[in-house]
């Protein structure tokens, strides 16, 4: 007799990173329920999949009530704006997904003895003081702030995933994603790749907010789901860093994509967002020591395959 297939639901599944985890559990044979309300997120990140019978999906926002049929054995809870161009214009969905999307979907995976993980971020250290950026340092945020929307909502989350899991025993798991890039984000997303991308490809100059010396590190998509994927099944139920520890200045990255596309280098410096932080690097010694977890991926090969999906999803869309 045929075992039965293990059930995750996966919230967030028709957005950049909850796509990606659908077709890695799909691979790995599990019965995928994506749930989304699509504020954020387009069908087409997973429309390969609805003609599988192990894969399903929910039109819905969670921040509402939450019922799913059936057994669940794990709940992956990435539900939530995560561009500031987004957050900025939704602030109070953002809010209310991360604090009673979150609460519902804890509650939900009490009733169904499932182990839940959720997407928390490297926002919920701030502007951090500390570099680079360790899971037991607190993090430096503003909590009125036009980022409070969001780092807010995610330090409330893992509040209150650590309290059902301390409270009720739940077994929780929290990784703290850091940058993440690669196929299916929104070239209009207003984060720093997209938007260099977009701007290359149409010939205009790159934005740089401030004079871009502030770092970033970025993480290729395959590479965080890898992570994910071991946290999940790890014993770990302190967050964990996964990111890319890869530093690079914005303006070195501005001539990297100029590069990659072939096109020369032109810049509009413009005034820095309030809030932006100077640096953000993730320190990822216990992903190594916890997960036996390091990225593979190097930019120059992540950004190629990126580059790829946005020449060929968009260009030949024409709506760059
Ligand atoms: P995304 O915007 O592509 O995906 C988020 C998805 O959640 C979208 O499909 C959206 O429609 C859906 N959603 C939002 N609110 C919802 C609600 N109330 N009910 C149901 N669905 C809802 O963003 P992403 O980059 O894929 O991020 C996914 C998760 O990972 C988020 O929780 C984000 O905070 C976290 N994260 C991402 C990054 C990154 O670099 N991409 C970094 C840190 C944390």
């Amino acid at each position: 007799m045929a075992t039965a297939r293990k059930r995750v639901l996966i919230t967030g599944g028709a957005g950049f990173l909850g796509s990606h985890l659908c077709d890695r559990f799909i691979k790995e044979g599990y019965h995928v329920i994506a749930m989304d309300n699509l504020i954020t997120g387009d069908l087409k990140n997973i429309e390969h999949l609805f003609k599988l019978e192990q894969f399903e999906f929910y039109h819905h926002d969670v921040s509402k009530f939450v019922h799913v049929p059936g057994h669940l054995d794990y709940i992956l809870h990435f539900a939530s704006p995560a561009s500031p161009i987004d957050y900025l214009k939704i602030p109070i969905q953002t809010l209310k997904v991360g604090s009673l999307g979150t609460h519902n979907l804890l509650g939900l995976a009490m009733a169904k003895g499932a182990r839940i993980l959720v997407a928390s971020t490297s926002e919920v250290y701030g502007d951090p003081l500390v570099h680079p950026q360790t899971e037991e340092y607190w993090g430096n945020v503003n909590p009125v702030g036009p980022r409070g929307c969001y780092d807010e909502a995610k330090r409330f989350q893992e509040a209150m995933t650590m309290a059902y899991h301390y409270h009720h025993g739940l077994e929780t798991r929290i990784v703290r994603i850091f940058n993440t890039y690669g196929p299916r984000m929104r070239l209009d997303d207003g984060r720093v790749l997209p938007a260099f991308v977009g701007q290359a490809l149409r010939g205009e100059p790159l934005s740089i907010f401030g004079d871009g010396s502030q770092t970033r590190s970025f993480c290729y998509v395959d590479d965080l789901v890898e992570g994910i994927y071991r946290l999940l099944l790890s014993d770990c139920h302190d967050p964990v860093n996964i990111g890319n520890p890869s530093e690079i200045t914005i303006k070195e990255f501005a001539e990297e994509i100029c590069g990659l596309t072939g096109v020369e280098l032109k810049i509009a410096y413009q005034p820095l967002p309030k809030d932006d932080p100077q640096k953000r690097q993730p320190d990822i010694a216990k992903a190594k020591s916890v997960l036996g977890w390091e990225p593979k991926v190097d930019r120059r090969e992540g950004l190629e395959r990126t580059l790829e999906y946005f020449k060929k999803e968009v260009i030949q869309n024409q709506t760059v």
